[in-house]
């Protein structure tokens, strides 16, 4: 099997990358290595790709590695690779992130996700992969969905760009499935977290502070809860359904929609206690009001990928917080969150 996973030097891309690898798939990677947070934490994440690709695994399996630095907006290099490569699955995951830097920097967000995606879907079109899974969130629940959110709730009031952008993705990739019968299925994230997670996300900016002695920052006066995902469970949901058959011709389309979240709501005091456990710190906290763009909670109603599937997320919120707690003691200097990418050398030049 031969897969392109774009977005492969990201948190989720990069996981998702090492899980194939092991298994000896042939994965290409692309990534437009953006500077949205620091590159050194994305070169680590390729380096140890490129350490796992070429070592055969325990079934004498050896899976390759070909990292290619595109953005998806160059639209005749994107289509030249598909063309070239004849993947068997595309897994779209590279995009512009992040709720609170949409509000001040959205062409960001329409250049990748809205310009990207229809680049990547137009190559799609003509190169005709298996199956095309691609990133949505669960941010595009806004906040007057009921809760546990289920899928058949459209998501019709976005509160940020951000949220608005993987909406759209949702909308135009059901257009091609219905125009040129292309399957496609969405994956509706919920807040993951992780050993070499993004740096602009709570979970690692609180990692950051505790062990930094600064106080951390808590929105909505802690009165918020996150469907809080680890990054394995996260990982291994997308790669069942890499396993099975892409959706059918449902509703005039092959497309669906799927959460793939822990299905369970975490109190944002309580994944800060979990990790100052994990970290053996104690916090000090700032209480804030909320943020623009944010929602007060997400609950993700799993029920449809396991029907689907049969997968379940298995990883305690305690093994999970321990896994990122390892991570960040010995890698303090990949929590910086602000970019200091002049002294560090670039990574399309090293050998990947
Ligand atoms: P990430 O920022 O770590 O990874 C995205 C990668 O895509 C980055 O390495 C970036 O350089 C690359 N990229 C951005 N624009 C690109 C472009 N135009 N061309 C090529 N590469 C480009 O983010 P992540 O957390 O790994 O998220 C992966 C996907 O999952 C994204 O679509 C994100 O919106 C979605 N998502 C993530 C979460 C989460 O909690 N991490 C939750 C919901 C949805």
């Amino acid at each position: 099997m031969k897969i392109l996973i774009t977005g492969a030097a990201g948190f989720i891309g990069a996981a998702l990358c090492e899980r194939l690898l092991e298994e000896g798939v042939h994965v290409v990677g692309v990534d437009n290595l953006n500077p949205y947070y620091p590159l050194a934490l994305k070169s680590h994440r390729l380096t140890r790709l490129e350490a796992l690709a070429g070592k055969p695994n325990q079934s004498e399996m050896t899976g390759s590695f070909r990292f290619v630095k595109m953005d998806l907006t160059e639209r005749d290099a994107l289509m030249q690779l598909m063309q070239d490569e004849r993947f068997d699955v595309v897994v779209n995951l590279a995009a512009q992130a992040g709720v609170r830097h949409s509000i001040s920097q959205p062409h960001d967000y329409v250049d990748s996700n809205l310009v990207g995606f229809v680049n990547l879907l137009e190559a799609c079109r003509a190169a005709r992969p298996r199956h095309l899974l691609y990133a949505s969130s669960s941010s595009v629940y806004g906040d007057d969905a009921r809760q546990p959110l289920t899928e058949e709730q459209a998501g019709a009031k976005p509160l940020s760009l951000y949220a608005a952008t993987k909406r759209a993705n949702e909308l135009m990739a059901y257009s091609y499935a219905h125009l040129y019968g292309l399957p496609v299925t969405g994956l509706r994230f919920f807040t993951v977290y992780g050993a070499r997670g993004r740096p602009d996300m709570a979970p690692l900016r609180f990692a950051r502070k505790l062990m930094a002695g600064e106080a951390i920052d808590v929105y909505n006066h802690g009165q918020m809860a996150r469907d809080f995902t680890h990054i394995s469970d996260i990982v291994e949901g997308i790669r069942c359904l890499i396993d099975l058959p892409p959706p059918r011709e449902v509703d005039a389309a092959p497309s669906r929609v799927l959460n793939v979240g822990r299905g369970e709501p975490i109190a944002l005091r309580d994944f800060i206690s979990g990790l100052e456990d994990a970290l053996g710190l104690k916090a000090r906290k700032r209480w804030l009001p909320m943020q623009a763009g944010d929602v007060e909670r997400t609950w993700a109603d799993t029920t449809a990928l396991e029907a689907l599937s049969g997968f379940r997320p298995h990883v305690s919120l305690r093994d999970g917080l321990a896994e990122l707690a390892d991570w960040a003691r010995a890698y303090p200097e990949l929590l910086a969150e602000e970019s200091t990418d002049a002294a560090i050398p670039d990574p399309v030049h090293r050998p990947i």
